[in-house]
């Protein structure tokens, strides 16, 4: 069996993420989304929201299991028997970001790899933190979500402006 951890904040799941999530589940037997609790930033979404969003957005994807950890993420991988790690690559700003992180994870865990899937052309300029700051103008973001992820940013710009 070949499964693989896909980690990130998905402070909202894009579908820069979904893509990646798609792809890199094609390419194995399972494909664990791990949800990051304590990652430093004050996230918009809670760890139970963003797991629901993406548990939500994946549902008809058989091999995709979504949940939230934290910690370090090789222990993460350990405890589940994993010895993937999926990223994905935009542009080479990720680049230097993402070689710090699997170096330091290889030397951490010899025997967990990251692999890179780099993104679809369509989605190479999209990140969640465009998606929060054009939401919290009242932008447009269906291009970039879900709709049923656009309807649960939208509620939350809601909640905060009142
Ligand atoms: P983190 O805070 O760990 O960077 P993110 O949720 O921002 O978490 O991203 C998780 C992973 O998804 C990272 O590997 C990131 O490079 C990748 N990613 C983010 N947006 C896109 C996108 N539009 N296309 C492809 N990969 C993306």
């Amino acid at each position: 069996m070949k499964a693989g951890i896909y980690p990130g904040s998905f402070d909202p799941a894009t579908f820069g993420h979904l893509d990646i999530i798609k792809r890199a589940a094609a390419l194995m037997d399972n494909l664990i989304v791990g949800v990051l609790k304590n990652n430093g930033k004050t996230p918009l979404f809670s760890v139970d929201e963003r797991v629901n969003m993406l548990r939500d957005a994946v549902k008809d994807i058989e091999n995709v299991q979504v949940m939230s950890f934290s910690g370090l993420l090789v222990d993460f991988a350990r405890q589940h028997g994993v010895n993937v790690i999926v990223r994905g690559l935009r542009a080479v700003t990720d680049f230097e970001y993402e070689l710090l992180m699997s170096q330091t994870n290889r030397v951490m865990a010899p025997d967990i790899d990251t692999i890179f899937l780099t993104t679809s052309l369509d989605y190479a300029y999209l990140s969640s933190s465009t998606v929060r700051e054009i939401a919290s103008y009242g932008g447009d973001i269906s291009k970039f979500v879900p709709p049923d992820i656009e309807d649960i940013i939208r509620k939350k710009y809601k909640e905060e402006n009142r």
